[in-house]
């Protein structure tokens, strides 16, 4: 539309101009000179009158026309420099499209209608391997980036569909054979070219490399898969937490079920419970102490405290963390494992270090730490303290009557005796062959004589197993001191209590002797 009204207007302009020249003149002929004859009626006057009159005509109409052509002149000049300037404009966009293409470092190139190059920027050059030279006006590449016929034939039908400008291509991706024989992968967006009379002349693709990030993103994604596979088969939970009173759990291993019993869900976020709910009031205290420290000190943390399990069930446990900064907060990383195990069997190995073997009551090691303990105790809340010492009568002749098969037995199923008949507070130890030593905190004589001659009668009165369903009677002698009445020390109390068995045995055994008391003990 704009093209035809922009060639119809000189025309009609030039028209429109040419008749206002023939109406203007004709109207200025005929009125000048019926007003001419009118106000100059001498013919000498009219005649000169006509003359100015035409030479009037002249000059203005040689005016009109002069500043036409000068206007026409200079809008003529204007626009030849302009069009100078924009053939200048566009040879260096041209120049400039080419650089860019030149130096993108992306792949671009152009294919012609038959599917030969037409253009092979740098980057198609260092990626395929193949300098432009070699490329250019023929289809060769083809075959040397995608040497597997099936595949080739696949990517050619898909470059034939954008020649037949069917939709443009985004993001395809294609594996091609450098010119050294290695693979890498393009990914590819191309679409069709136009000629100026509209018609598909070729096409251009612009390929990005991606294979290393291809490969990035592979290894990331196998990375996270071998860490979830590891996370997940813990021997425990690993977990990222708030550095909070709760110990707002942000994410927990799947091991969260089997060490707690709660969903990793029931967990994160404290949505049914907060990690702290699981530990008590003085392992929190504890663990925030030497988290607090570690994190001063920036150094990682462990420790082992009890949690209550989902079912009720307590079990130890063992962390190990370390104070991380992450997405502006500080938070912990680390791993939490179920070491009730071990506990148990600490426990087992310290039970081992402190009872003796045969008859399970305290060894001799273990009798005198608590001894030492007990009076110092004593010692400080000013109570008495009884000790026992005990010796089986005659026990040789078990052994040479029934073996020391049955003197073990004996010794076992004496000593289980008399553990059961004293009180929670009081320490049946062993001492050595079949000398035993029981202590009684807060005894005095009277009560521990008492004891003493209970115990003494028990024995006595129970038959003792040989094994094989025999069973023997055997009798006891026992000597018996008092803290501090025998003395302030374990061995002056010992020795007290050991002389006044020897005493009892002396006296014909099966019976208790406390030990002689001085002149100060007995009138206190
Ligand atoms: P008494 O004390 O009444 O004077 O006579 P006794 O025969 O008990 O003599 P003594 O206490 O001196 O001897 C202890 C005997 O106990 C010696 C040893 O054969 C026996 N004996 C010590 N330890 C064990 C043990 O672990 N198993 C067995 N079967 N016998 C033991
Ligand atoms: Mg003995
Ligand atoms: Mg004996």
């Amino acid at each position: 539309m704009e093209k035809i009204k922009g060639r119809h207007t000189p025309l009609r302009r030039s028209l429109w101009i040419v008749g206002t020249y023939l109406l203007v003149g004709w109207l200025w002929i005929t009125f000048s000179d019926y007003l001419a004859q009118r106000w100059f009626p001498d013919p000498e006057t009219l005649s000169r009158v006509q003359t100015y009159k035409g030479a009037l005509f002249v000059l203005v109409t040689a005016l009109v026309l002069f500043l036409s052509l000068l206007r026409q002149f200079i809008s003529d000049r204007t626009l030849l420099s302009l069009n100078v300037h924009q053939q200048e404009e566009i040879r260096e966009l041209n120049q400039f499209r080419e650089s860019v293409i030149e130096r993108a470092n992306v792949w671009i190139n152009v294919l012609d209608s038959k599917g030969r190059v037409v253009l092979w920027n740098k980057a198609a050059e260092d990626i395929s391997g193949y300098p432009r030279e070699e490329v250019m006006d023929s289809d060769d590449i083809w075959q040397w980036l995608y040497p597997d016929e099936e595949d080739r034939a696949r990517i050619r039908e898909r470059a034939d569909e954008i020649l037949r400008d069917e939709g443009e291509v985004v993001g395809y991706e294609t594996w091609i054979t450098t010119r050294d024989g290695h693979e890498r992968q393009l990914s590819w967006n191309s679409r069709s070219l136009r000629n100026n009379a509209g018609e598909i002349a070729g096409s251009i693709a612009i390929g990005q490399d991606i294979t290393d990030i291809r490969n990035a993103e592979n290894t990331l994604r196998w990375r996270e898969r071998q860490l979830s596979t590891i996370m997940d088969n813990l021997p425990g939970m690993a977990y990222r937490c708030r550095y909070d009173e709760f110990w707002t759990m942000l994410s927990v291993s799947n091991g969260c079920l089997e060490l707690t019993g709660y969903e990793p869900d029931e967990l994160v976020n404290n949505s049914l419970v907060s990690y702290a709910e699981l530990i008590d009031e003085a392992g929190n205290e504890t663990i925030l102490r030497t988290v607090e420290s570690a994190i001063g000190n920036a150094e990682p943390f462990s420790i082992e405290y009890s949690i209550t399990r989902k079912d009720g069930r307590k079990i130890w446990v063992w962390e190990r963390g370390r104070g991380v900064e992450g997405e502006g907060e500080l938070v912990l990383e680390g791993i939490v494992l179920d070491i009730s195990d071990r506990k148990e069997l600490e426990e087992e190995l310290s039970e081992l270090a402190t009872r003796d073997s045969l008859t399970g009551v305290l060894n001799r090691r273990e009798m005198t730490r608590i001894l030492e303990e007990e009076i110092a105790r004593a010692k400080r809340y000013d109570r008495e303290l009884a000790l026992l010492w005990i010796d089986f009568d005659h026990f040789k002749a078990i052994n040479d009557d029934h073996g020391h098969a049955a003197g073990d037995s004996v010794l076992k199923a004496a000593s289980g005796l008399l553990a059961e008949s004293v009180r929670s507070v009081d320490s049946v130890g062993r001492f050595g062959g079949e000398e035993f030593v029981i202590l009684l905190p807060e005894m005095d004589r009277r009560e521990a004589l008492e004891t003493a001659e209970r115990l003494r009668r028990l024995v006595c009165d129970t038959p003792q197993p040989l094994g094989h369903g025999n069973t023997v009677t055997m009798t006891i002698s026992i000597g018996v001191s008092v803290f501090p009445d025998h003395g302030e020390g374990a061995d002056a109390l010992c020795a007290a209590a050991d002389r006044a068995m020897y005493q009892a045995k002396a006296d014909g055994r099966n019976q208790v002797v406390l030990a002689p008391l001085t002149e100060e003990a007995h009138n206190p």
